[in-house]
C-alpha cells in the first residue's frame, strides 16, 4: 500500500505544506530564476572543511585509530574521465573486518556536489566511531556492545570532482566532474524522463553506470553485501525508502519494518520534522535511475534508504549554499548532533534485529520485529509465495479449461446425435413426395 493512503487529514495538510515549499525548491533545482537579484551566500569556511582538508582529517583519524579504522582509495576511469573515492571501514576490532556474521552497513555522503553538510556528517560519525567525540546522553559501554556487532563502510565524499567545482565557486553544481547526476546513473528505470525532466540537473549519463563513481559504488555494494544502505543528501528534511521511480513503497512486511525504523528515528531524534515514505511518492516527482532503488531492487539490500538531512526551502533559488547547508553554527551543530544520534539509533536497531532480541527492549511499536535472518527468510518466503500463488492461479485456469473442453465435447456429440436422428426421420417423407 502506498504511503499517502494511510495518512490522516492533518498529515495531508503537512504534505501539502511540504509540497508548496518543495515547489519553491524545485523551481530552483530546475534553474528557473525568481526574477530578483538576491545575494548569494558564500561557503562558510569557519564551519565547513574543503574536501581536501576533510579527507586529510579523515586520513589522520584513521592513522590515530588503526585498531578500528582502515582506509582505501578506489579509482575508476571511463572515456578519459577519472574519479577517485575514499572508503573508510570501521570495525571495533579491525581484525574482524571480514566477519560475515556482523551486520554490514554502507553509508555514502556527498553524492551531490553542493550538499556540503552531508560530508561534515560523515566526519562527525567517524569521529564518534573512533571515540574522539561522543554522543550526549548515550552510555558508551551500551553503545560499544552494539558496535561490536557491526562493520560500517563510509564513503565520505562520493562525488569529489563535482565537489571541487563547488569549491571553485560553482555553488549550485550537483553533478559530477563531467555534468552527470550520479543519482540518475543507476540501472533501475534508467533514462526515463518525466514531463518536467531537466536535462541539465538530471543528466543520467550515456547509459547505466557510465560514470566511474557509480561503477565504484556498485562494486562496493556487490563485494560488501550490506544489510543497510543509506544515501545521504540535503535539500529538505526527509527519510526516504524505495521507490524513487514510482510513487509507492514496496509491499509486505519488510517494507513495514523499513518504515517503522524511519518513524522511530524521526520521532526520537529529528523532532518529527522529516517526511517519511517512498522518494517518488513523497516529494511530488519521480526520479529514475537512483542508487537507492538499485540497492533495494537489484543488490537486494534489505534496508535501503535516502536521508535528506537539511534544507532551507525559503532560501532564494540562486542561493545554493544557503539552501542546501546550514550557514550558522547553531543550526550546523544541531544538524550534526541530531543526525548522528539518528544514525547511531539505526545501528542499534539493526543490531537488535540481528540478535533477535525481544522487542520489549526497544519499545512496544517493535512488537512485530524479527531478526534480520528471519526477516530475510520471511522476505524470500514472501517472494516465493507470491510466485506460488501465481502458479495456483495458472493451475485453476487449466482445470477450468479442461472442464469446459469436456462439456464442449459432450454437447457436440449430443448435437451430432440429434442432427443425425433428425435427418434419418425426415428422409422418408421427402422420398415419398418425390414418388408422387
Ligand atoms: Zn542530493
Amino acid at each position: 500500500m502506498g504511503f499517502r493512503r494511510r495518512l490522516n487529514p492533518l498529515s495531508n495538510l503537512l504534505i501539502l505544506a511540504y509540497l508548496v515549499r518543495f515547489a519553491n525548491h524545485f523551481s530552483f533545482a530546475y534553474g528557473k530564476s525568481n526574477g530578483t537579484q538576491d545575494s548569494v551566500t558564500p561557503i562558510n569556511h569557519d564551519l565547513y572543511h574543503t574536501s581536501g582538508a576533510l579527507l586529510e582529517e579523515i586520513e589522520s583519524l584513521v592513522h590515530r585509530h588503526p585498531d578500528k579504522l582502515s582506509i582505501e582509495k578506489i579509482s575508476g576511469k571511463n572515456k578519459g574521465y577519472e574519479a577517485e573515492m575514499t572508503v573508510v571501514t570501521y570495525c571495533r576490532n579491525r581484525k574482524e573486518n571480514d566477519d560475515r556474521t556482523k551486520l554490514r552497513i554502507l553509508l555514502t555522503f556527498g553524492q551531490h556536489a553542493r550538499e556540503l553538510i552531508t560530508t561534515e556528517l560523515a566526519l562527525r560519525l567517524l569521529s564518534i566511531l573512533s571515540e574522539e567525540e561522543f554522543l550526549p546522553s548515550v552510555d558508551r559501554s551500551t553503545l560499544n556492545r552494539t558496535l561490536d556487532r557491526l562493520v560500517i563502510k563510509v564513503v565520505p565524499v562520493e562525488n569529489l570532482n563535482g565537489r571541487k567545482l563547488v569549491e571553485d565557486g560553482e555553488l549550485c553544481e550537483r553533478r559530477n566532474g563531467r555534468g552527470v547526476d550520479l543519482n540518475r546513473n543507476w540501472a533501475v528505470d534508467w533514462g526515463k524522463k518525466e514531463k518536467d525532466y531537466d536535462p541539465y540537473e538530471e543528466n543520467p549519463g550515456t547509459g547505466p553506470f557510465s560514470e566511474p563513481e557509480t561503477q565504484i559504488m556498485r562494486k562496493l555494494s556487490v563485494s560488501f553485501e550490506p544489510h543497510i544502505w543509506v544515501n545521504v543528501h540535503s535539500g529538505m528534511e526527509a527519510l526516504f525508502m524505495p521507490y524513487d521511480h514510482k510513487n509507492t513503497t514496496p509491499e509486505g512486511i519488510p517494507s513495514k519494518i523499513m518504515k517503522s525504523m524511519l518513524e522511530k528515528l524521526n520521532h526520537f531524534h529529528l523532532k518529527d520534522h522529516c517526511l517519511i515514505g517512498s522518494g517518488g511518492g513523497s516529494v511530488g516527482y519521480l526520479a529514475h535511475g537512483t542508487a537507492t532503488d538499485y540497492m533495494y531492487d537489484i543488490a537486494r539490500v534489505p534496508m535501503a534508504y535516502t536521508f535528506e538531512i537539511y534544507g532551507d526551502l525559503k532560501a532564494s533559488s540562486r542561493d545554493c549554499f544557503k539552501m542546501f547547508n546550514p550557514i550558522d553554527i547553531t543550526s550546523f551543530n544541531s544538524v550534526l548532533n541530531d543526525w548522528s544520534a539518528a544514525f547511531f539509533q539505526m545501528f542499534t536497531i539493526g543490531v537488535q534485529q540481528m540478535n533477535g532480541l525481544q522487542p520489549k527492549a526497544i519499545g512496544s511499536s517493535f512488537d512485530n520485529w524479527v531478526s534480520i535472518d528471519d526477516y530475510l527468510n520471511g522476505y524470500l518466503m514472501h517472494r516465493k509465495s507470491r510466485y506460488g500463488k501465481k502458479m495456483e492461479v495458472l493451475d485453476l485456469g487449466l482445470q477450468e479449461i479442461r472442464t469446459y473442453f469436456r462439456l464442449f465435447l459432450l454437447s457436440s456429440v449430443l448435437l451430432l446425435f440429434m442432427f443425425c436422428s433428425r435427418i434419418s426421420k425426415s428422409t422418408r417423407p421427402i422420398v415419398s413426395a418425390m414418388a408422387l
